[in-house]
C-alpha cells in the first residue's frame, strides 16, 4: 500500500476521503473536531510540497439533500484548525465542482458538499464514483478510516480509476493500520485484550479472531453473562443471549485447546433494576439473585483485570465493562482504563478503541498515556476480526 511519503504532490491536485462526520450542535457548531484534527497531518503534507486538497467526506445520514447535513457547516471549524480560507461549493460531482477544481491553486483547499446526498455513494456506484474520480485530481487519498470497511462509492469504489501509482492511504488511515497491527500481528508478549459491551452477537468474530493472537482474554460488559450462564453461574435477570450459549461454550473449549486465559468476572455490582437509582450489592459472579442485574465487575474483578494488565507487555481494549452511562456502574470501566493508562506509563503498548472506551479514556484524561487511541468504530473491529476492509484492499489492488 502506497503511503503519503512516496509521494511528491508539488503541483498536483489530490482528492481525498476524509472523515468528518462530526457531531454538531443545534446551532450546527462542531461540538468535537477529533475527526478534523486527524485529517490534519494528511492535508498538511500535500500542501507543503505545494498540492492543492479537495476534501470529501460524508456527514450524518441524510435522506435526501437536508440543510442540516450539510458540510458548509463545518467550515468555520475547519478554517480555525486548519488555519486558512477553504472554498466549498455546495455539490460533490458536476460542472460547478470541475471547474472549482480547474482553477484550484497549489496551497488551496475545497470542501466538498456531503456525499450521502447521493445515494449512489453508499449503493458503492460505479458511476457516481467515476464522476468524482473525474473531477480533475491527479490523486486520490483514503484517509477515512471510519468507513473503510465499507464498499461506498467514495471510500473503495473510486480508487479502481486511479493506477496503483496515483492513489495511497492518507497519514491516519496509515497509523490506524500500523498500530493494530502492532497490537495484534506484532505485540509483544504477553497480549491481553479486554473485550465489553453489550452483547456477544456483535464481537463473535473479534473473539475467535483475538483466540488466535493473544494470551488473555478478558471478557466484560452485557456479554460476560451469556459465558457465565454457559458455564452453569446463577445469573439472575441480567442481560443474556441464550440463542448464544452453545456458542459462548465452544468458544471457551476452543479457548482451552489454544492455551488461551479466558478471564471472567468474579464478582459483580448487581442492581435490583436498570437504573442509576437502582439498590445495589456486590455479589459472587456464580449467584444473582432472580430479580437482580448485573450491571458492572466488582472490585475482586477490577483488582484481578488490574493485575494481569500491570503484567501485559501489550493490551487491546474494546467496549464498557459495564453500563458506564449510569454513574453507579462505571466503575468498571473507569478502572480498566485507569489500568491501561498505568501500564502504557511503564512501557506497555495499548491500544483503545470503539466509541464508549474512548469516552472513558478521555473522561479520565488519559489520552495522552494511551499508545494509540483508534478514531474507528466498525472499522476497527473489523480490523479485529483480522478481515481486509475494502477501503484498504480498494488502495493496493
Ligand atoms: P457495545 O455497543 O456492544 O460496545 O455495547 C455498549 C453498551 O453495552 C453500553 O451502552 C453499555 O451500557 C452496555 N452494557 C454494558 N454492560 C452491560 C450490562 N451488564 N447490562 C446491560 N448493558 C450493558
Amino acid at each position: 500500500m502506497k503511503t503519503l511519503n512516496d509521494i511528491n504532490f508539488k503541483g498536483k491536485k489530490a482528492l481525498v476521503r476524509v472523515d468528518f462526520n462530526v457531531p454538531l450542535d443545534k446551532d450546527f457548531k462542531v461540538t468535537d473536531n477529533t475527526r478534523i484534527l486527524a485529517a490534519k497531518p494528511t492535508i498538511d503534507k500535500i500542501l507543503m510540497d505545494g498540492g492543492s486538497v479537495i476534501l470529501m467526506s460524508h456527514l450524518g445520514r441524510p435522506k435526501a439533500k437536508e440543510d442540516k447535513y450539510s458540510l458548509r457547516h463545518i467550515l468555520p471549524e475547519l478554517e480555525k484548525v486548519l488555519g486558512q480560507k477553504i472554498k466549498f461549493v455546495p455539490d460533490s460531482i458536476g460542472k460547478e465542482v470541475e471547474e472549482t477544481v480547474k482553477n484550484l491553486k497549489p496551497g488551496e483547499i475545497l470542501l466538498l458538499e456531503n456525499l450521502r446526498f447521493y445515494p449512489e455513494e453508499k449503493k458503492g456506484d460505479k458511476d457516481f464514483a467515476k464522476a468524482l474520480a473525474d473531477l480533475g485530481a491527479d490523486y486520490y487519498i483514503n484517509d477515512a478510516f471510519g468507513t473503510a470497511h465499507r464498499a461506498h462509492a467514495s471510500t473503495a469504489v473510486i480508487a479502481q480509476y486511479f493506477d496503483k501509482d496515483h492513489k495511497a492511504a492518507g497519514k491516519l488511515l496509515e497509523k490506524e493500520v500500523t498500530s493494530i497491527q502492532k497490537a495484534l500481528d506484532k505485540g509483544q508478549k504477553p497480549v491481553t485484550a479486554i473485550i465489553g459491551g453489550a452483547k456477544v452477537s456483535s464481537k463473535i468474530g473479534v473473539i475467535e479472531n483475538l483466540l488466535n493472537k493473544v494470551d488473555n482474554l478478558i471478557i466484560v460488559g452485557g456479554m460476560a453473562y451469556t459465558f457465565l450462564k454457559a458455564l452453569g453461574n446463577k445469573i439472575g435477570d441480567s442481560i443474556v443471549e441464550d440463542d448464544k450459549i452453545d456458542l459462548a461454550k465452544k468458544i471457551l473449549a476452543e479457548a482451552k485447546a489454544k492455551g488461551v486465559n479466558v478471564i471472567l468476572p468474579v464478582d459483580l455490582v448487581i442492581a435490583d433494576r436498570f437504573s442509576n437509582e437502582a439498590h445495589t450489592k456486590v455479589v459472587s459472579a456464580d449467584n444473582i439473585p432472580d430479580g437482580w442485574q448485573g450491571l458492572d465487575i466488582g472490585p475482586k474483578t477490577r483488582e484481578l483485570i488490574d493485575d494481569l494488565i500491570q503484567n501485559s507487555k501489550t493490551i487491546i481494549w474494546n467496549g464498557p465493562a459495564g453500563v458506564f452511562e449510569f454513574a453507579k456502574f462505571a466503575k468498571g470501566t473507569e478502572s480498566i482504563g485507569l489500568s491501561i493508562g498505568k501500564a502504557s506509563e511503564k512501557g506497555a503498548y495499548s491500544l483503545v478503541g470503539g466509541g464508549d472506551s474512548v469516552a472513558a479514556v478521555k473522561k479520565l484524561g488519559l489520552t495522552d498515556k494511551i499508545s494509540y487511541i483508534s478514531t474507528g468504530g466498525g472499522a476497527l473491529l473489523e480490523m479485529l476480526e483480522g478481515k481486509k476492509l475494502p477501503g484498504i484492499a480498494a488502495l493496493t489492488e
